[in-house]
C-alpha cells in the first residue's frame, strides 16, 4: 500500500510526501549545517544554487534541449507567473525531461521540470497549466527555499548532497557522472523534501487563481487530478475509487479545488502550438523503436479526433517520428495530411527544413527557412534553424549578421554563442568566436571552461588592448568561482 500512496502522491504532486512528517526533529548525530532560516537562502543564493545544478541537468541525456519545446513552456509558465500574488521572487524557466513516468517538480532558482509523460497524458492545454501553475505557485511561495534551508534534516541532506556534488563539478574534476547525480538529487528535492498539507493546498489555491487571471480554465485543473489519480491505479492495477476514497489528502484537495472552481464554464481556446509540442514530445520521448512503434500507434489513433488541432499535430508527430526514423519519404507523407485549416504552423515549417537539410538539399532548406523566419519572427527554434541553412550554405557574413540581431532580442540564449563561434571560426576570427564559445559556457554555467576559452583568445594576441580586456573578463569570472565555491562550502556537511 506504502507504495501505491507513494506512487499517487508523486503523481498528484512531485513535491508531496504526505505520508512523511514534514517537520521531523532534529536527530542526534545529524550534524547541523549554517543555515538556520529562508532569509539565508535569499532569491540570489537560490538561483545561484539552480543554476548549478541546472549547468549539470542540461547534460543529462534525458534532458530535451529542443528550444521549441522549451520556449513554449517557458511561455505558460511566465504567462501563468505575471499573476502570481506578491513581487515575483524568481525569473519562471521551464523544460521537459524525457521520462514517461507522468512528473513535475520544482528546482530552486524557478527552474521547473516537466517529464515528457505528463505532457503526453494531458488532453488540453488548460491541464498542462494547471500543473504548470502548481509548481509556479511553489516557487513563488518560495516553499522550495523554506524546505530546504528549514523544514526537515531530508532537506538538509539533500542541499549538502548536492553541494558536495556541485563543488567537485565546480573543480573542474569533469565527473560528468557525479554532476548528473546532483541532478537527480536536486529533481528529486520536492518529493524527498515533502512540503506540508498546507504548503500544497497554498499551491493549488494559488495556481487555480493565477490560471484564472491568465484565461486558463480553471476545470484543467480538476481533469487533471482525476486524469492522474486513474492512471496512477491502473499502473498498480487497482480500482482507482479505492484510492481515492481512502486517501484523504487527495480528496481534501480535490474537494478544495472542486469548491472553487464553480460551475461557470470558462471558453479557453487552447493555443495549437500546445498540441504540435504535444505531439512532437510523443515522438521524441520514444528511446527505442519498441517504444516508437508504440507512440506511432498512439499518434494513429489521434488522426482520428474529432478536435482538428489534435488530428493535424498528430499527423505532424507521426512525421516527426519518420523523421527520426530517417525516413523522409514517409514523413512527407504525413505532413501532407495536414490540412490546412490552422494555417501555417511554425513546428511543420521547422520539419520540412531539417528534412531538406538532411537530403543536403541546402539551397532548399534556406529558402524554407527564409519564408519561415519571416512568418515565425518570435521562434527560436526557426532562428537557430534558419542560421544552420546559413551555415550549410557557406553564408557566413549572413550568419553573423542575423546572430547579432538575435543576440540583442535574445541575451541570454546560448544557443546562439555557439552558432556564432562556429562561424566566426570558418572566416578565421579565432579569438572572437573562442570569446562567443566562452560567453556560450557562460551562460550554461560553466563557469572554468568558460574561462580556458578566455584564456586561449588572449594568447592568441598580441594587442595590449584586447589582452587587457580579455584580463578583465577572466578576474570577473574568477572571481565568481570563488564566491560560488564560498556559498557552495557553507552548505556542505
Ligand atoms: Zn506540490
Amino acid at each position: 500500500m506504502l507504495n501505491v500512496v507513494r506512487k499517487l502522491v508523486i503523481v498528484i504532486c512531485a513535491a508531496s510526501l504526505a505520508w512523511q512528517p514534514v517537520a521531523l526533529a532534529q536527530p542526534v548525530g545529524i550534524p547541523s549545517i549554517g543555515v538556520t532560516s529562508s532569509s539565508d537562502l535569499s532569491p540570489s543564493l537560490e538561483r545561484l544554487l539552480g543554476d548549478a545544478i541546472m549547468e549539470q541537468g542540461r547534460r543529462d541525456p534525458d534532458y530535451i534541449s529542443d528550444p521549441d519545446v522549451s520556449q513554449y513552456l517557458t511561455s505558460v509558465g511566465r504567462k501563468l507567473a505575471r499573476y502570481a500574488p506578491g513581487a515575483a521572487s524568481q525569473k519562471i524557466t521551464v523544460f521537459a525531461l524525457r521520462d514517461k513516468q507522468i512528473n513535475a517538480f520544482a528546482l530552486p532558482g524557478g527552474y521547473i521540470g516537466i517529464n515528457s509523460g505528463l505532457i503526453a497524458a494531458t488532453e488540453s492545454e488548460s491541464e498542462l497549466a494547471s500543473v504548470i501553475a502548481h509548481e509556479v505557485a511553489h516557487v513563488m511561495q518560495r516553499h522550495i527555499a523554506r524546505g530546504m534551508t528549514q523544514s526537515s534534516q531530508s532537506g538538509h541532506i539533500m542541499l549538502a548532497t548536492i553541494a558536495g556534488a556541485l563543488l567537485a563539478a565546480l573543480a573542474g574534476s569533469g565527473d560528468l557522472a557525479m554532476g548528473v547525480a546532483a541532478f537527480g538529487q536536486a529533481a528529486a528535492i520536492d518529493r524527498q523534501l515533502g512540503f506540508s498539507r498546507q504548503a500544497e493546498q497554498e499551491a493549488d489555491r494559488i495556481g487555480l487563481e493565477m490560471m484564472r487571471k491568465a484565461g486558463f480554465d480553471p476545470r484543467g485543473m480538476l481533469n487533471m487530478f482525476s486524469r492522474l489519480s486513474r492512471s496512477a491505479s491502473l499502473n498498480e492495477g487497482m480500482g482507482g475509487s479505492v484510492y481515492a476514497r481512502t486517501h484523504p489528502l487527495s480528496t481534501q484537495r480535490m474537494s478544495d479545488i472542486e469548491g472553487r472552481v464553480g460551475q461557470a464554464a470558462v471558453n479557453h481556446k487552447d493555443n495549437v502550438t500546445y498540441w504540435f509540442i504535444r505531439a512532437k514530445l510523443l515522438a521524441l520521448q520514444s528511446r527505442n523503436s519498441q517504444e516508437q512503434t508504440r507512440a506511432a500507434e498512439i499518434l494513429q489513433r489521434e488522426t482520428g479526433s474529432s478536435n482538428n488541432m489534435q488530428r493535424n499535430a498528430a499527423n505532424y508527430g507521426l512525421a516527426y517520428l519518420s523523421f527520426i526514423q530517417k525516413k523522409p519519404e514517409k514523413a512527407t507523407e504525413f505532413i501532407n495530411n495536414i490540412s490546412a485549416s490552422n494555417g501555417s504552423i511554425a513546428q511543420v515549417d521547422e520539419l520540412k527544413i531539417l528534412l531538406a537539410l538532411d537530403a543536403d538539399n541546402n539551397k532548399h532548406a534556406l529558402d524554407l527557412a527564409t519564408i519561415a523566419w519571416r512568418n515565425w519572427p518570435s521562434s527560436q527554434s526557426i532562428a537557430l534553424t534558419y542560421v544552420r541553412a546559413l551555415q550549410r550554405n557557406n553564408n557566413d557574413n549572413e550568419a553573423i549578421r542575423f546572430l547579432e540581431s538575435r543576440i540583442k532580442q535574445w541575451p541570454d540564449m546560448a544557443e546562439l554563442y555557439q552558432r556564432m563561434a562556429f562561424s566566426l571560426d570558418r572566416q578565421g576570427r579565432g579569438i572572437e568566436a573562442r570569446r562567443s564559445m566562452a560567453t556560450y559556457y557562460e551562460l550554461t554555467g560553466a563557469l572554468p571552461t568558460a574561462v580556458e576559452h578566455l584564456t586561449q583568445a588572449r594568447n592568441m594576441t598580441d594587442d595590449f588592448y584586447v589582452k587587457s580586456e580579455l584580463d578583465v573578463k577572466i578576474r570577473e569570472l574568477k572571481d565568481r568561482l570563488v564566491s560560488d565555491r564560498a556559498l557552495l562550502e557553507r552548505f556542505k556537511l
